[in-house]
């Protein structure tokens, strides 16, 4: 069975082709830059040399009928024809309160993933234009698809709602959602059996940290409480988000800047965090970097970024009242030997104890980095949300 993975930005679509029966990935590519005469299109057939070529793609539909040509290519094709794709998997950010697993794709699913654009105005209309192109290209194919926020609507409400007047939550469901739920979901079943125990016995805490980032604590394999909220803002420090702030710094900053609303919103989210405190990047490579070379800026930046992100896991063990598994994921968490270390030294008073040397090691395989002797594993665990999505796919393909 082959599945293909989409995952559409406003003017981006990134594909996966799947061979269902061995999990591998048979070609893979990203078309950018949707809606100009010079769109860029990458393609790459597993083992082979990736390839690059512009052309004008005016929508989506258009980039998603020439990811098809590519698969189907003659002499550089991995498909003969568009029936052999059985499912598309399509990544859809936000599923409001509708949508608590991931879901075949009818009208009804369509209309509930319209209703909760107001929540993720930049996602979810994306999502949408990239199901309705597959749906057109690839009229046989079951459409399924996997909402970042689903593995979190396990969520108890004493976690998921704000201190706001309750009238927010029943008329606008304004409440936490969280993100990132299939990558939480994947290296949470991951970790459980790198351990070799169910997942329902135990308690884990899922670092997901890259460009955006987030905690999750997952309790007898659910989640029950996680740092990103009503939209994907809240929580930690990030590349260019600000995370928690006191909410009473917009109007003020408004005021005294003489700021819109949209440009308060553009700060918190594309000029905060890292970026924002250096001044320089929002990269954690870059940052570090500029810190090993003597850049206050840099060292306050890391520092007040691991000092968020050690403050939420302990929060999470106390929500727990304990830990088995800390695992770290996603660019950050998947690279940096010094965040990992520097987060986990400060957490001995937990039990919680790192192995210097298995944290150095480079892999892309699942590992342990806590010693013999730490209370907690502390695993690193590669992310994988395309495989994520292509396993659920299957699954209601298998059940349908
Ligand atoms: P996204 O959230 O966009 O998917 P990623 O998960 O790819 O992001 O993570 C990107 C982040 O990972 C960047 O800040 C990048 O600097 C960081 N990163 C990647 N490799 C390393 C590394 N070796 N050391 C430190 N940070 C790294």
């Amino acid at each position: 069975m082959k599945i293909l993975v989409i995952n559409c930005g406003s003017s981006s679509i990134k594909y996966e082709l799947f061979q269902m029966e061995d999990e591998m990935v048979i070609a893979k590519g990203l078309v950018e830059k949707i809606g100009t005469e010079s769109a860029i299109v990458t393609y790459q057939v597993t083992g082979k040399e990736e390839r690059m070529e512009t052309a004008e793609i005016l929508d989506h539909r258009e980039g998603l009928n020439l990811v098809l040509r590519l698969l189907m290519d003659e002499k550089e094709g991995v498909i003969k024809s568009k029936n052999e794709v059985t499912a598309v998997g399509h990544r859809v950010v936000h599923g409001g309160e509708y949508f608590s697993k991931s879901a075949i794709i009818t009208s009804e699913v369509r209309q509930a993933i319209r209703k909760t654009i107001d929540l993720a105005p930049l996602h979810n209309p994306p999502n949408l234009l990239g199901i309705s192109a597959a749906e057109q290209q690839l009229p046989d194919a079951t459409h399924v698809a996997v909402f970042d926020t689903a593995f979190h609507q396990t969520m108890p409400k004493r976690s998921f709602l704000y201190p706001l007047p309750y009238v927010l939550y029943t008329r606008h469901k304004i409440r936490r959602y969280g993100f990132h739920g299939t990558s939480h979901k994947y290296v949470s079943e991951k970790a459980a059996a790198f351990v070799g125990k169910p997942l329902s016995d135990l308690k884990v805490i899922s670092a997901h940290i890259g460009n955006g980032a987030s905690v999750t604590a997952i309790e007898n394999g659910i989640s029950t409480d996680t740092s990103m909220g009503m939209t994907p803002l809240e929580g930690l420090m990030m590349g260019t988000r600000c995370g928690d702030i006191d909410p009473a710094i917009v109007p003020y900053v408004i005021a005294k800047e003489d700021l819109t609303l949209s440009e308060i919103q553009s700060m918190m989210n594309k000029h905060s965090g890292l970026l924002g405190v250096t001044g320089m990047s929002s990269d954690m490579r870059e940052v570090t970097e500029a810190m090993e070379e003597g850049n206050e800026q840099a060292k306050l930046a890391i520092q007040m970024y691991l000092y968020k992100l050690r403050k939420t896991i302990g929060a999470y063990i106390a929500a727990m009242n304990g830990i088995d598994i800390l695992l770290f994921t996603a660019g950050v968490g998947e690279n940096s030997t010094y965040v990992r270390q520097e987060v986990c030294n400060n957490l001995s008073f937990f039990g919680i104890e790192i192995d210097t040397t298995q944290n150095n090691i480079r892999s892309k395989e699942v590992r342990e980095i806590s010693t013999p002797n730490s209370k907690v594993k502390v695993l690193v665990v590669p992310t994988n949300e395309e495989l994520m999505i292509a396993r659920e796919a299957k699954q209601l393909v298998d059940q349908s």
